[in-house]
């Protein structure tokens, strides 16, 4: 893949829409601007204007097949659009979690310490990348895409069971991060001899042995899904989240262990570089250069759902901070929130693009890290371990705690 591309991340489609509906609730969204996306204009003005050369378009966000048929020909009837003007299409296909709707039977989600289902959203759950039955699932879904017309599978979300709690107390971990389901039980078991720790407190030597398990677990499933994206010469990528956070122990994958198995790693971050030259994705210039693989980043301002349309100065601002560091922009086309309303980027609204300004771009890399004095208390540190996948689930589930809480989201990603 060349230095130089400029990716477009546009979820779109019927099954964004329906995604959408999923996640959250009672949105507003401007359905139209989500169906016009792939069209050959929209896309001709997105090459004019922001130079993009690659596109991830939505092919599966985990709906049960007979539900989201209709999003599979919804991108493959458009993707002559970008073929007629040489730009390669990724499908975007969601990771290790799927919309339970349909497939409540399946043996494959991941549990708990507590033998508990993990919330993934609002009536999705976090599957375990050790499931050869999941495994098997979207090997069939990728190999469906054999000579499409598609140039790349991108798997989004690679996290392996439980979410890690982000703070925590002298880097050492207290709330269950992973899966201890059937199959990772066995197989832990197998390759230490021991059971999964239940609780992480109790012998670091054990937690950390399974953690290194819970990373070469989620390492196992991106390289298996990269054979057979190979088999088909797709190129392959996922995502990693912002580095500057503790990823091993939060997702449970590893971005050095990962590197090796894909073509491109986009990194989804908050740092939208700024004027001020406080903010801005220097880091991920040092990163990139440690890795042989190219990277793509896509940076937020708030988050996903929380920003509203990016504005021209925006764009340019991205574009020549990614020229200045050398990495590839992946511009973000879809998922506003303009005035409460759902909408993808409105690109008639935008004018060829000028660079003739020169900015100052920040250097800042240093990674602050935040300290949680609170968790020195046992008896809070037992309160999270024991009420966190609870706490979780109704933050996704229930609308009132979730309006409740709504404030808190940017804080925590911020
Ligand atoms: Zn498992």
């Amino acid at each position: 893949m060349q230095k130089k591309s400029v990716g477009y991340y546009c979820w779109a489609g019927p099954g964004t829409i329906r995604m959408i509906h999923t996640k959250f609730f009672s949105p507003k969204i401007n359905e139209q601007s989500l169906l016009e996306s792939y069209d050959y204009d929209y896309i001709a003005r997105t090459q004019d204007i922001l130079g993009v050369t690659d596109y991830w378009v939505t092919y599966s966000w985990g709906f049960h097949p007979n539900i989201e048929k209709e999003d599979y020909s919804f991108i493959l009837s458009r993707l002559k659009n970008f073929h007629k003007l040489g730009i390669k299409v990724h499908a975007y296909i969601q990771g290790p979690n799927v919309v339970r709707e349909g497939f409540e039977d399946k043996k494959w989600y991941a549990k708990d310490h507590n033998n508990r289902n993990v919330s993934y959203y609002r009536n999705r759950d976090v599957v375990c990348v050790n499931s050869q039955e999941y495994r098997d699932f979207t090997a069939q879904k990728i190999l469906s895409l054999k000579d499409s017309g598609f140039s790349g599978i991108f798997i989004d979300n690679i996290q392996m069971g439980q979410l890690g709690m982000p703070l925590y107390y002298n880097n050492k971990p207290f709330v269950f991060a992973g899966c201890a389901c059937e199959i990772c039980s066995q197989k832990f078991k197998q390759s230490s001899g021991h059971e999964i720790p239940r609780d992480f407190e109790k012998d670091p030597h054990i937690t950390a042995e399974y953690l290194k398990f819970r990373t070469n677990s989620t390492t196992g499933f991106v390289s298996e899904l990269q054979g057979v994206a190979k088999s088909i010469n797709m190129q392959f990528g996922v995502n990693t989240f912002d580095p500057k956070k503790e990823n091993e122990y939060i997702y449970g994958s590893s971005l050095g262990q990962l590197a090796p198995h894909l073509d491109y790693i986009l990194i989804e971050n908050h740092s939208f570089p700024n004027t001020t030259g406080k903010q801005g994705n220097r880091y991920v210039q040092k990163l990139a250069m440690n890795l042989n693989t190219p990277i793509y980043v896509l940076p937020y301002k708030i988050g996903i759902g929380y920003d509203s349309e990016f504005s021209y100065n925006d764009f340019v601002m991205q574009l020549s901070e990614a020229e200045h560091f050398n990495v590839n922009p992946m511009i973000k086309g879809s998922e506003y929130t303009s005035r409460g309303i759902w909408h993808n980027l409105n690109i008639s609204r935008l004018k060829p693009l000028r660079y003739a300004k020169k900015f100052k771009f920040s250097t800042i890399h240093h990674i602050k890290k935040k300290s949680m004095a609170m968790l020195h208390i046992p008896g809070i540190r037992y309160a999270i371990k024991n009420h966190y996948n609870t706490a979780y689930r109704m933050f996704m589930e229930n609308r009132l705690v979730r309006d409740l809480f709504a404030w808190a989201y940017p804080l925590a990603v911020a």
